[in-house]
């Protein structure tokens, strides 16, 4: 097959048509990372290489092929994932730019030669597919594979990434909502946790031959190394993804400042506030301020927080909107004004929320009266941050969710342009999370 280039062309695409008709799996397995054993014949089979050598040159093969319309969309999106689990496990980081040209060209969507290049949804449904499925560890080997991708400057469409990793993360929701039903006390306490779903033994890509030679190096370490339950690898995929996001939008150099009125900053703000909807899990090993340092849950949500609100910096407006200079009152007069009919207006407002509460389900119970989800998405965003406030002890944490808060807030002015619109969400959330009881 990787002599083929070399025979006259119109005899070499009849026998390839037919071929790929009648022995698709033939023609699959010849192109795997590691092909059957009759198929490794001449060239770098041959010589004692290393494994990025045998993995360059096998992918080169597969790219040479493409001229003659063999690579199809059905054998492209059996075969990618073998190989970009290759270069996943086998590969060291520092080899990976020796296959930059290589994959570059292959995944330019304005030159790339394969027929359906130009379609960014089937080039990149073998990982697309992957965020349908619920498993955290599923999810995770495909943000790798982007990882890769990204690392080697390659341009992931953004629209696209971020509806796949919506997508994710509405499935893994599913997984932390089962765990926390499965295990409704709370999973800092000191007894191990057991554990309702444990991380699969095997990777999916498992049922492919062990090279031959050099003998397979273990160039990663798996999450399974490193967490106790799947659903703790939920919170680090999270990161993982805002962290592309972040270096993708970089690399193309994507406008910035957008503010919160387009559908980039739509899609943002659903990913930030699905990926808040649901309570992370993770094991606490410290048990005060002081320990916060080597705790690894502490650690990532600092880290979301962190990288959060970069991204709210990111498409934010660039410039805060300016208060008027209001004279502070003093706690004196505060207090005062504590008993006058204004204030009571506000808690009779409130009050007659709470009696639409009664007939609102479990799920309004943070914020009666009011359907967060048919509210606009900076809305549902402004109402996470408010949630999370409440919640965050670490200062690390608390510190970049503020400045989360101030960029929607003052930068994008989230409430500006809606409090003459839900006037009584506003008073509502700034009365219950804001003002100190
Ligand atoms: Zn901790």
């Amino acid at each position: 097959m990787k002599h083929c280039q070399y025979f006259d062309t119109s005899y070499v695409c009849d026998w390839l048509d037919e071929v790929a008709k009648t022995h698709f799996e033939v023609i699959v397995s010849c192109l795997l990372p590691h092909p059957v054993e009759y198929a490794r014949v001449g060239g770098f089979w041959d010589t004692l290489c290393s494994r990025t050598v045998q993995i360059k040159e096998g992918l080169n093969c597969f790219f040479c092929l493409v001229p003659y319309d063999v690579i199809t969309f059905e054998i492209w999106d059996y075969v990618m994932p073998y190989w970009l689990e290759a270069i996943r496990t086998e590969v060291p980081s520092e080899d990976l730019h020796h296959l930059k040209v290589l994959l570059n060209k292959s995944f330019d969507m304005d030159l790339c030669p394969l027929p359906f290049g130009t379609d960014s949804d089937k080039m990149y449904h073998f990982i697309s597919e992957r965020f349908d499925d619920s498993s955290a560890y599923v999810q995770e080997q495909a943000l790798q594979w982007l990882q890769i991708l990204s690392t080697l400057d390659i341009y992931l469409p953004i629209h696209m990434l971020l509806s796949m990793f919506i997508s994710g993360v509405q499935n893994m929701t599913e997984l932390l909502k089962q765990q926390s039903t499965a295990e409704p006390e709370s999973p800092t306490k000191e007894s191990k946790p057991s554990q309702p779903r444990s991380f699969p033994q095997n990777s999916p890509e498992e049922e492919c031959p062990p090279p031959l030679s050099p003998a397979k190096s273990h160039v990663v370490v798996e999450a399974f190394e490193i967490y106790d339950r799947e659903t703790e690898l939920v919170l680090p995929c999270y990161i993982m993804m805002l962290d592309l996001i972040l270096k993708q939008l970089e690399l193309q150099n994507f406008p910035k400042y957008l503010g919160l009125y387009n559908e980039t900053s739509r899609q943002i703000m659903q990913l930030l506030t699905l990926m808040l909807g649901t309570r992370w899990d993770g094991t606490h090993i410290c048990s005060d301020e002081q320990q916060a340092n080597s705790c690894m849950f502490c650690q990532n949500t600092a880290l979301w927080h962190q990288v959060t609100s970069q991204v709210m910096q990111n498409f934010c407006p660039l410039s805060q909107v300016k208060i008027p200079t209001k004279e502070i009152p003093r706690v004196d007069e505060s207090k005062r004004l504590s008993t006058t009919p204004t204030c009571m207006s506000r808690k009779s407002s409130v009050t007659s929320n709470d009696d639409v509460e009664s007939t609102a389900g479990e799920k309004e119970e943070e914020c009666p009266g009011f359907d967060m989800t048919s509210m606009p998405l900076h809305l549902q965003l402004h109402h996470a941050f408010l949630q999370e406030l409440e919640n965050t002890k670490d200062t690390d944490a608390g510190f970049a969710l503020l400045t989360s808060m101030k960029y929607l807030i003052l930068n994008g002015e989230c409430l500006n342009y809606t409090v003459t619109q839900f006037p009584e969400y506003v008073k509502f959330s700034l009365s219950k999370y804001l003002i100190p009881k």
